[in-house]
């Protein structure tokens, strides 16, 4: 595909549809919008644009879809794969503007929002109200919008769901600036294909969504957290199949080796409550009633001891639960302060995480790479981290490489799936024929020749 160079006259065009200072050229765009949180793969536009409402939106698309110019959409930037790194050039829309919450409704359970609410603030402002956003991901600085077109997961998924779990209804904009709104306040639909359900996950790739309804829950008036503290990672993982047959399964489930815990300690300057042991669990439960969440804990303590734990340390008070999930939240950032990375973002059968987990550690040996892992125990979403350290460029990139393909051959095998939360964007596009057949990839490359036809949205990411 072959795409129109900007020209002055598409700059005096792009600035009568987003007149101010919203329209960026040259050096006068910051760096930052070059990268996503991955880092190494970069791209500078040729102009950024912020714009304030979906007409405008509509306008720029419209105008780009007419003069042939690839346009990329950013939300925070904090994906991990390239998506939001504008690969042809071309116009890059940042939605960090569009930010505003329009509506709360408390009679239907939902809230409707623009893209560019970060999640931070939004979980914030519903917990006010007594009302439970339950996605949880790590990186609470992103947007919703990139939340939604990553299908982002997070720590409370194994009880709660993913981000689709709660996405109701969409206003989006297509390639060609047409607007269309699909699902709503509904809490059911079975109205024909779910255009819906396609956006999510689709990383930019067929259209930018530009609204947002979500669905609330009630807030449980109580949470606890556990972290157990085991002899090594592989009797701490074999618990975790025991834990989740419970009567209540916990919100999240998460494991951890020590040495990420030492990195995030170094990092954050704070220690965690245990750090001596070689792996830990961490649970949290949530309820409305004291008397159930001591059940319910107890029982998931009394397992894990049974399955070898060395300890279990009870935190209740909101203070310590901070502590704890702050600490877990720092991981991916104490790993970068450490080293150049690249990840693994493996979904597994929880059946075989235990499998797994040595599967990948048995690659140190034979490609000599560090590996450290953590992630969703409970839910078999992995994250494994590859680590340079002080290896020349070419040998870092030829073992990242092999290591990589073995884990999602290997991956593969046990069927599981490329990305549990991350999303393909550009970074993983090779390893998702690993995964997917050919048949399925054809199917959607004629997903996105529907959507559009040409090829303007988020070049080069997916397939
Ligand atoms: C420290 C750290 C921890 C993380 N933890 C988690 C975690 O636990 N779980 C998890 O799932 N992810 C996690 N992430 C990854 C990242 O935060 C998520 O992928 C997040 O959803 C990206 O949101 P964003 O606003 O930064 O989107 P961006 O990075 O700006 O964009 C992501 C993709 O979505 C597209 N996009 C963004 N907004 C729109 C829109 N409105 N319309 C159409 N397309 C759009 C972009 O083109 C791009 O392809 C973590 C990242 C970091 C750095």
């Amino acid at each position: 595909v072959s795409y129109k160079s900007l020209t002055q006259g598409d700059l005096e065009k792009l600035r009568e549809i987003c007149p101010g200072e919203r329209v960026l050229y040259g050096e006068e765009i910051n760096e930052d919008y070059c990268r996503d949180e991955l880092g190494e793969i970069t791209r500078s536009p040729d102009v950024l644009i912020k714009p304030v409402q979906t007409e405008e939106v509509s306008s720029i698309l419209n105008y780009a879809h007419r003069e042939k110019i690839p346009v990329t959409v950013r939300g925070a930037g904090t994906g991990l794969c390239g998506g939001s790194v504008p690969l042809e050039g071309g116009i890059l829309i940042s939605l960090e503007e569009m930010n505003r919450i329009l509506e709360i409704d408390t009679e239907n359970l939902t809230a409707t929002v623009e893209p560019g609410v970060i999640l931070l603030d939004f979980q914030k402002l519903v917990e006010e109200r007594a009302l439970f956003y339950p996605p949880d991901p790590g990186e609470k600085t992103a947007t919703l919008g990139g939340n939604v077109m990553t299908n982002a997961g997070g720590m409370r998924a194994l009880r709660y769901g993913v981000t689709r779990d709660y996405v109701l209804g969409l206003e989006a904009v297509l390639p060609d600036g047409e607007i269309i709104k699909t699902g709503g306040k509904v809490v059911k639909n079975s109205s024909g294909y779910s255009l819906k359900d396609l956006l999510i996950g689709s990383e930019g790739t067929l259209a930018i969504v530009t609204e947002i309804t979500l669905k609330l829950l009630p807030l449980p008036r109580r949470q606890l957290s556990l972290l157990v503290p085991f002899s090594d990672l592989n009797k701490a993982i074999e618990a975790v199949p025991s834990i989740i047959k419970q009567r209540e399964i916990p919100a999240a489930l998460e494991f951890m080796e020590r040495e990420v815990i030492l990195a995030a300690e170094e990092y954050l300057g704070r220690s965690f409550p245990h750090s001596s042991s070689p792996a830990y669990l961490l649970l949290s439960f949530y309820g409305n009633n004291t008397g159930e969440l001591t059940e319910v804990y107890e029982e998931a303590a009394h397992t894990c001891l049974q399955a070898g734990a060395q300890d279990v340390l009870i935190a209740s008070t909101p203070e310590r639960q901070e502590a704890l999930w702050s600490l877990r939240g720092a991981f991916l950032e104490a790993l970068k302060g450490m080293s150049e990375l690249d990840e693994c973002d493996v979904v597994v059968p929880r059946d075989k995480i235990a499998h797994f987990i040595s599967f990948a550690s048995s690659l140190k040996g034979k490609y000599g790479l560090r590996i450290l892992s953590f992630g969703h125990a409970g839910d078999g979403n992995l994250h494994i981290y590859l680590l340079k350290d002080s290896l020349p460029q070419n040998e870092w990139q030829e073992k990242r490489t092999k290591t990589l393909k073995a884990l999602f051959a290997e991956a593969k095998r046990i069927r599981g799936q490329v990305s549990g939360e991350h999303g393909i964007g550009y970074a993983k596009k090779d390893f998702l024929p690993l995964s997917l057949g050919p048949k399925q990839i054809d199917l959607m490359r004629g997903i996105k020749r529907t959507f559009d036809p040409g090829y303007i949205l988020n070049p080069g990411k997916i397939f």
